[in-house]
């Protein structure tokens, strides 16, 4: 073993006042867990974004609900096959799965309906996200990326913005249903999210580019792959101009990659041609119900 760094003692300070304040959210959470003020699923959800609720043991979280105790908490562990060291950030799919089905789906019965929505850049998909949103109780994903926030968006309401290494990091922790590259970017949708809207009965929408959407319905077939279709080339050129959010040279580069993704519409479920937002989003508010 190596030997552990010199620490300054204003080093050490903050260190330990750090792992003061970590140990507090979780004590927090767990009496939040007790009291039934706070759900399994919510808690894992958390994890996600708090780093140290991502760190606290799936044992501790277990135990912690009314009526699990130790001694149930480890053997419901052992029954689901999770070892009793394991954080939450360790979890893996089939065993996040797994926790929310025992905690979650006895009372929740129904699973959501997951709709893809690709289509070239422009043609109009987060308008429509943001229309679907607004008028009907779909959950749309908040998806992570590399690139910059543009200048009329914000941080964990239009993307989740993160650094290079901070996306190697989440592809290691297995974090994303599915990541691509776009126009020199990464994109990658977080999978606890997506699992827990759906086990709760949520319908979900995923607003992602065409490489994503095909990685989904390789891991999810139920899942509906819609194709939005600009009304014509002119139109699509125009939107992207309009938008007025990328230089003369990524437009460019967008409508490059543009052509070549209007090439895909045939992989898709559905295509829906975006002359009017009101109804596409009417039509997968159908699809979702049929
Ligand atoms: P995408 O997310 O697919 O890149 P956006 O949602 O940013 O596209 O839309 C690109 C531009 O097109 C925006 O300025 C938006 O207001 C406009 N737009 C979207 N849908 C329509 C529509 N049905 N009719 C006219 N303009 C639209
Ligand atoms: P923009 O930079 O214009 O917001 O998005 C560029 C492209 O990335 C769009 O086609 C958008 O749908 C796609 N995109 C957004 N989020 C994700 C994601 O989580 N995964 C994938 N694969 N593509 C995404």
């Amino acid at each position: 073993m190596g030997v552990p760094p010199q620490l300054t003692p204003a080093e050490r300070a903050s260190a330990l006042a750090l792992a003061k304040a970590a140990r507090q959210e979780r004590s927090q959470i767990k009496s939040q867990i007790k009291s039934g003020e706070i759900s399994i699923a919510e808690v894992i959800a958390l994890a996600g974004t708090r780093e140290a609720i991502a760190k606290m043991r799936v044992l501790e979280m277990v135990e912690s609900k009314s009526g699990v105790g130790k001694i149930r908490g480890k053997a419901l562990l052992e029954k689901l096959g999770i070892s009793s060291t394991r954080r939450i950030q360790g979890l893996g799919r089939y065993q996040r799965a797994a926790l929310l089905k025992e905690f979650e789906l006895p009372t929740s019965p129904q699973i959501g309906k997951l709709i893809v929505l690709s289509g070239p850049g422009g043609v109009g998909k987060s308008t429509i996200a943001k229309r679907l949103k607004e008028i009907s109780d779909f959950v749309v994903i908040v998806s992570a990326t590399t690139r910059p926030a543009r200048f009329n968006e914000s941080a964990g309401v239009d993307y989740h913005y993160l650094s290079n290494e901070e996306f190697d990091q989440a592809i290691k922790d297995d974090h994303f249903l599915e990541w691509a590259e776009f126009a020199g970017a990464r994109y990658g949708t977080p999978r606890t999210p997506v699992d827990l809207a759906l086990a709760q009965g949520e319908n979900v929408l995923l607003e992602i580019e065409i490489e994503g959407a095909k990685q989904v319905k390789a891991k999810i077939p139920q899942a509906l792959l819609v194709f939005l279709e600009p009304p014509s080339w002119e139109e699509l050129v125009s939107r992207l101009e309009g938008r007025g959010t990328d230089s003369t040279e990524r437009r460019a580069a967008r409508l490059a990659l543009a052509q070549e993704e209007l090439a895909a519409a045939s992989f898709f479920d559905k295509v829906l041609v975006n002359d009017e937002v009101e109804k596409v989003v009417s039509s997968l508010i159908e699809f979702a119900s049929a």
